[in-house]
């Protein structure tokens, strides 16, 4: 198909992720990806920084990747998961299991990261309905956050730049606490926990859960906090008997620095959420992960099972390359790679630092912002990046990186080396 058709019927027919039908941002037409390349269909190729929204950890089309995709085409793409059960599965949730805090021990697997969001919210419930306390069915979160676009997830995404304002009656009415304004590195003050430890001791009895992002506060704004922020919640969670949700979708497998953001602060979460890099960026799969309590908790009281079973549950070719993308990453020091990147990160956003109309540069792992004083003008700034020869969607006042950990050195300081300078002629611009 010529990109003159292509593009016609995506004008015509086409949804993108939160656009309208008419009068949207260009689409860029792109016709193959490896490594760290993408290549549009006018033979131009980019690098990329986005590994395509924090999933393609291992670049794009990789062998070992590919292999293990075909491999287990040649056995079965799909089976059932209501009474079957198979080796690419029990593979994934033995590595899951083993890889996460000691207390997760039940594995849901699940589409994707919303679902997999929907199904912990689910089981916190669920898990208080069988304790008897029904009445404990809402959730506290921290502003700036973002856990997907279904309705219990957004219902726990920042409330002002989420979707509440038009959902606002059917959205359960969350508890939100203040975004934490301890920076990662710093110690969480009295002043930055006291109202998340007020409005926990003031919901106590109708709460059901808290639930975060650790560390990087993601979608919500591209923010990182303090480890001993963190902690500190764990500890009023215990002191409150209120269960701890950690959202790893953005930040498992490596991307801050750790292989979970959880361990920065040394905690356990009652309940953990992956995604997005858990297949290496291939297909959609996402896991929920339940302590012994939790699980127990939810079997012992009616109806005595857990309400949700997807029809996809537990895909066999997706879990075969989620697999195969955990044993490449664990086969390599992984940990010095994402130090290499956040080194590459730090000295090429570096010079972004003295631009007029630039708040904050931050670096975090394998994670690069730039934070500006206003909103960018998304659709000049994206053409005026894709001349320079890389991949970046910037969104708000955020213009961000997080490429593929296979990305070169020299890849990584082309991609900001173009960031600083499309930066720096907007700035000119508005002079
Ligand atoms: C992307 C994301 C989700 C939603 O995942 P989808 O696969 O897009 O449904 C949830 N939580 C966090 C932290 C995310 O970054």
């Amino acid at each position: 198909m010529d990109s003159a058709t292509l593009l016609a019927i995506d004008r015509a027919h086409a949804w993108h992720p939160y656009t309208a039908p008419l009068d949207r941002d260009p689409v860029y037409p792109v016709r193959a990806a490896r490594g760290c390349e993408l290549e549009l269909c006018d033979g131009r190729v980019l690098i990329d920084g986005m590994a395509s929204w924090w999933c393609a950890i291992h670049g794009y089309n990789h062998p070992v990747l590919n292999q293990a995709a075909r491999a287990q085409l040649d056995q079965m793409a799909h089976v059932m998961f209501g009474g079957l059960t198979h080796e690419p599965a029990m593979r994934l949730v033995r590595t899951l299991v083993e890889l996460t805090p000691e207390p997760l021990q039940h594995v849901f697997l699940c589409d994707s990261g919303s679902v997999a969001v929907e199904v912990a919210i689910k089981m916190a419930l669920q898990f208080w309905i069988a304790a008897g306390r029904p009445e404990r069915h809402r959730l506290l979160t921290i502003r700036s956050g973002y856990h997907g676009d279904t309705f219990n997830a957004m219902s726990v995404c920042d409330p002002v730049t989420g979707m509440h304002q038009l959902f606002n009656r059917v959205l359960p009415q969350q508890v939100f606490a203040p975004a934490p304004s301890c920076r990662f590195g710093e110690a969480c003050a009295e002043a930055d926990i006291a109202p998340v430890a007020e409005l926990l001791a003031r919901h106590r009895h109708e709460l059901a859960a808290v639930i975060l992002e650790p560390i990087v506060q993601g979608a919500g704004g591209m923010r990182f906090y303090s480890a001993d922020y963190l902690r500190q919640v764990r500890e009023l969670c215990d002191q409150y008997d209120v269960l701890l949700i950690a959202d790893e979708i953005a930040t498992g497998f490596g991307r801050t620095g750790r292989l979970f953001a959880c361990e920065h602060a040394g905690i356990a979460p009652d309940i953990l959420t992956l995604g997005k890099a858990l297949t290496g960026g291939y297909v959609t799969l996402a896991a929920t992960l339940a302590s012994q309590r939790v699980a127990h908790g939810i079997a012992s009281g009616a109806p005595g099972m857990f309400m949700h079973g997807p029809t996809f549950m537990g895909n066999p070719l997706a879990c075969a390359i989620a697999n195969a993308s955990i044993e490449l990453l664990l086969a390599h020091d992984w940990a010095a790679n994402i130090q290499r990147l956040e080194h590459g990160l730090n000295t090429g956003l570096a010079p972004a630092r003295t631009l007029a109309g630039v708040a904050e540069v931050r670096v975090l792992g394998g994670i690069g912002v730039v934070e500006l004083e206003q909103p960018v003008p998304m659709r000049e700034i994206q053409r005026q990046l894709v001349e320079r020869g890389v991949w970046v969607r910037p969104f708000g006042r955020l213009v961000y990186l997080m490429p593929p950990y296979v990305i070169t050195d020299a890849q990584l300081a082309h991609l900001c080396a173009a960031v600083v300078a499309v930066l720096g002629e907007q700035v000119e611009q508005a002079e």
